[in-house]
Formats: structure tokens, sequence, C-alpha cells
């Protein structure tokens, strides 16, 4: 398989090319040339299979020549091995119409698990065939960078440079990554937003002070192999459901508009997906863009639901290039429009195209406190904000009622505690497998929101 640019000039590249990349060298996302179908038999076969075999078996159209069938195997049994729950990601019935998919069930509580314990595996082969070592630089909200910091901490021939919005993540999250001490790993708490944060990281791709004297990769889900990694649990809940033969709808808490990308690529390649709902807090670009075109950035509020805390998903810019008939000039066009003013907006053709399978709504404080409330009472179980935000979504979508609603739960409670204790009087513990996060040392250094700044000490810092 071929990945291409969505702004249309960078080199296409093999899925081992566009992992170690990241971003395209055009400023674009790197996007499957096509989309693998599955046919309704094919899926009716996953059934039975474990996550290891499933993801294997999703993944390998896109893998292609860059690993061994068997190879992949063995990398998705690693990777998956390391979950607390021998399902992965399981599935829990809430009513009649209702469900929940855990995704929090991996090493740093958060969905981020699924995608980056595969991806450091992969980094870690692929580095191991050659070529310069690798310097990530990321952006996180929270959970990107505990996950990510996890799966590459102490291994060899990387190191990684993560960027937080200073004071913006929960004690949790900030601990999950700035105890992790392993000489490879470099915190940065900056002054700013994530989105901040973000376009630091962006112009570093494009910076040749950056690029002429390191190889560097993001692990921001503008990374391709995450998104592959995260279509698996659409399949795997969608035949537990009854895929090919009963029509499924999801529910995703979103901010960078990558996990819900992913059940965009799940419904392309046969998967019967009967809608998609984009859930937002107040920080509602996509909310906006969706309902009525109008794809214009405000400034970042802040949240109970930090993850969510952005104003430019990045990978939106996936959905409209394919949904806008894959024109990578015009992408780069409208896109050159939108970083110039912060504001675009969408032709027809992606507005019809998004609105096949797309539909959104607004969740504010109140309502997400209620969901989480309601969840707590009328089915037993504690949910964390951005869990909330997807379920008070779900429930007032007024969609086919028949169909089963399917809400990602995309973090565990305890790694927001003081906003569920509010909501719901209970204060989740936090699962033994984080350990003595509160008693750690803790290593990040400060930096001010200003891109030389930044740029400076990771090129004081790489590759040393
Ligand atoms: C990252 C994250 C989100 C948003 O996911 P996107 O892929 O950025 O849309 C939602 N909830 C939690 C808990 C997250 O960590």
């Amino acid at each position: 398989m071929d990945y291409i640019s969505t702004r249309g000039s960078a080199p296409a590249l093999d899925f081992e090319g566009a992992t170690l990349a990241g971003l395209a060298s055009d400023g674009g996302l790197y996007v499957p040339r096509e989309w693998p179908r599955f046919s309704e038999d094919e899926i009716a076969a996953m059934a039975g299979l474990s996550y290891a075999e499933l993801a294997a078996r999703i993944m390998q159209p896109f893998v292609g020549d860059s690993l061994t069938p068997e190879r992949l195997l063995e990398l998705t049994t690693q990777a998956y091995g390391r979950f607390a729950h021998a399902a992965v990601t399981p599935l829990k019935q809430l009513d009649e119409q209702q469900w929940l998919l855990e995704l929090f069930h991996g090493p740093t509580l958060a969905f981020k698990d699924v995608a980056l314990q595969l991806l450091g595996l992969l980094f870690e082969e692929f580095l191991g065939r050659g070529g310069d070592p690798l310097t990530i630089v990321g952006a996180t909200s929270g959970d990107t960078g505990s996950a990510a910091i996890d799966a590459v901490a102490g291994r060899a021939r990387v190191d990684i440079f993560m960027l937080h919005p200073k004071g913006r993540v929960s004690d949790v999250q900030r601990r999950q990554m700035t105890t992790v001490l392993a000489p490879n790993v470099y915190n940065i708490a900056i002054d700013g937003s994530f989105d901040d944060a973000q376009a630091m990281v962006k112009r570093m791709f494009g910076d040749t002070a950056m690029t002429g004297r390191f190889r560097i990769s993001a692990v921001n889900s503008i990374n391709w192999a995450r998104l592959m990694a995260q279509v698996v649990y659409y399949f795997a809940v969608g035949v537990q459901l009854g895929a090919p033969h009963r029509k499924i709808a999801f529910s995703v808490p979103t901010g960078n508009f990558g996990d819900i990308f992913a059940g965009y690529v799940a419904a392309q390649m046969g998967l019967p997906v009967a809608r998609l709902v984009v859930a937002t807090n107040v920080n509602d670009i996509l909310y906006r863009a969706l309902s009525d075109g109008d794809y214009s950035a405000g400034q970042v509020v802040p949240t109970a639901t930090p993850s969510m805390d952005i104003q430019v998903s990045s990978n939106f810019e996936r959905l409209l290039f394919d949904a806008g008939g894959r024109d990578g000039a015009a992408m780069a066009e409208q896109m050159r429009g939108f970083e110039a003013t912060k504001a675009m907006r969408l032709t027809n053709a992606q507005r019809e195209g998004a609105a096949r399978l797309f539909t959104s709504a607004r969740v504010e404080a109140d309502g997400m406190a209620d969901a989480m409330r309601w969840a707590w009472e009328h089915a037993g179980q504690i949910i964390d904000p951005h869990t909330a935000v997807g379920l008070a979504a779900a429930r007032v979508d007024d969609g086919d009622a028949s169909i089963p609603m399917v809400t990602l739960a995309t973090a565990h409670p305890a790694k927001f505690r003081d906003a569920v204790e509010r909501a719901t009087g209970r204060r989740p513990a936090l699962p033994a497998r984080v350990g003595s996060l509160f008693e750690r040392e803790e290593r990040c250094v400060s930096l001010p929101g200003d891109y030389a700044a930044v740029r400076d000490f990771v090129l004081a810092n790489a590759g040393r």
C-alpha cells in the first residue's frame, strides 16, 4: 500500500516510510492511496478472533510489504499483551440502546495506548533496519504524551520531546509524563494552549534547522499508523454487535478528530456504520464545521475535558481531502487560506461527503455532569468526563433507536478523579498498574510559548 499526502506534492511513501515520517514534507497528512475493503463474508469470519489476531487482519492491507503477516501478528500480540483486560477493549451495556466501549485498559489509562503501544514497537522494528536515529517531537493535551512516553522510554535509537500546555493537564496526566526519568525522554511545559504547542511542533517539521540535523517524527494522530490501529476496535465492537448483518452507530468524544476518523475508515472498509456522532465540548469548531460549514478557530476555553480543548483538529484535513474528492492541490490551497486567517468554509462536496456519515453535538459542562450521574445511577458505571461528553451526545442523538449506539470510553475515570467526584460524589481509585505515581520524582523543563526557545532546547538535547 502506498501513502499519499493530502496536499498533493510530497512523495508517496510505503507504510514504513509514512510511519517514520509522521507528517508529510508538504505539510499535509498521509492517507492510503485507496481504502482496502472487506466483504461481508470476511467480516463475518472475524467473529471469534482474539484482539491481536483481529488487529493483524485489519492492518495487513495497510502494512503491505513493510511487515510479514507473521511479524505483524507478533507485534500486535506483544502490544496488546500489556493491557489489563483480556478483551483489550471490553464492551459494556448501559441500557437497551446505549453501550460503552472501554478503551482505557492500557498502561497510561487512556485510549491513546491502543495505538501508541503498537507505534512504539513499529518504530523499534523499522529503526532496527538501519538509517538514522529518530527524534520524536509531539504536543499533548495530556493523554498522548503519557502514552507515547510509555511506549518509547528507554528504547534504543530514539528520543522524545513532549510539549504540554503548562497547568492545563490533570495532575495524574502530568505525573504520568514527568515521572518517567529515562534519559531519552524530555518533557517541556510551555506557556500557552495545546494549539500553540501543536503549531510549534508542526513548524519544526518545516524548519531546516531541525530537519537538516535530525530525522524527526510525530506521534500525534497526524501519524497514520495510529489511526490504523484505532480502526481495529470499531471492527471488534461491530462484529460483537452483529456486523455485517446489523448496523452500528458510534459517539466519539472528539478533539483532534483522530479517533472518530478511524471510524470513518472502518466504514470505508465495509463495516456497516450507521452514523458517527462527533461529540465536542464548548471548543466546538467541529460542531460548527459539520452543522453549517464554518471551520473557524476561536480561543481555546479550558474545560474539565482537557483532551478535547482544541480548536484546530488536524485530522479533519483527512476527511476534507477524502470527502472532497481527493484533490491535493485544492486542499493545499484551502489549508493555506486557513493557516493565514484561521477560518475557512467547507466546500459543498466536503459538506455533503461528511453529512453522509457524521452528525455532531456540542455538550456543555452541565450536560457532561448529567451524563456522568446517569451512567452511575442507571447503569452502575463511573465514567470519565470525556466519555461523559460522548455519552451525552449519544443520548440526545435522534437517529434510529433500534440501532445500537456505542460511546467510546476514552479515559479511565481515575485519570480525572476531581471532576468525577464533583459530579457523582465518588472518587475513583487509581488502578494498581500505575503504581506510586504521587511519590515519584518529576522531571520537566518550563519554557515560554516562544518557538525559538523550544526549538533551541530540542537542538541542544536531541541525539545525545
Ligand atoms: C485524545 C483524547 C480524546 C480526543 O481524541 P481525538 O482523537 O484527538 O479526537 C478524547 N478523550 C480522551 C480521554 C483523550 O485522551
